[in-house]
């Protein structure tokens, strides 16, 4: 009806993008989420260099948090390896940092911390200064679709499947995934991995 109006032209058909970026997003996650479920375990292990997994994830973040003046930090261990997919991986890690920078206010910091456990697990943790999980969603939040708060988490452009996965991915990895939050303070979410045993470089020996 607007065809000939110029400014609504352009107005409706930035909403058109939108929304299709939003369709694409959703439709990604959801073959993702499918392909994994499919999948665990991971079918053909590899061994997964923590510090490209690391180095990958922030990458693909950089633009968006630097468009928050969000700062990103690596800390910790180098060198660790696990076993698993490397995509995989670095699509959980992705997640976090993306909620990291989405559920922070701007000019603040995150950062991303290695290290290896004492129980033979690689940890990788994301800890943001953002806006905190309250108690009572924590246990809820790994569910699809589940997000805190639907009118806020609608201006972010989500759809409540980013934790899903991550959760399905670690699951595929015999690992797991850990939260802790303190509202208004931030969060911290942990990846454990177990660690590639060291036989498996040396075996052949
Ligand atoms: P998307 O599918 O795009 O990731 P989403 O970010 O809403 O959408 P999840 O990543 O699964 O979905 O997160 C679920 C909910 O958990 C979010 O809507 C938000 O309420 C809460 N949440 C997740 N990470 C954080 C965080 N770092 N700080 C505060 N709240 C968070
Ligand atoms: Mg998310």
């Amino acid at each position: 009806d607007a065809a000939d109006d110029a400014e609504a032209v352009r107005r409706f058909a930035g909403k058109m993008r939108q929304e299709a970026q939003r369709l694409t997003n959703l439709v990604q996650d959801l073959i993702t989420l499918s392909r994994i479920q499919a999948a665990e375990p991971v079918p053909d292990p590899r061994p997964v260099d923590i510090d490209a997994v690391v180095a990958e994830a922030v990458d693909r973040i950089r633009m968006k948090a630097n468009a928050r003046g969000i700062t990103v930090a690596t800390v910790g261990s180098r060198g660790l390896s696990v076993l698993g997919d490397e995509d995989l991986l670095v699509t959980a890690l992705r997640n976090l940092l993306e909620n990291a920078v989405a559920y922070s206010p701007e000019k603040t910091r995150v950062v991303v911390s290695t290290r290896k456990t004492t129980e033979g697990n690689a940890e990788v943790s994301v800890a943001d200064q953002g806006i905190g999980i309250p108690e009572r969603d924590l246990e809820r939040i790994f569910e699809r679709f589940y997000r805190v708060d639907p009118a806020r988490s609608r201006a972010t452009g989500g759809t409540g499947l980013g934790l899903a996965i991550v959760k399905h991915v670690m699951a595929a990895h015999n690992g797991k995934v850990t939260v802790r939050s303190v509202e208004g303070a931030g969060s911290t979410f942990t990846l454990v991995i177990p660690l590639r045993s060291e036989h498996v470089s040396t075996g052949a020996a």
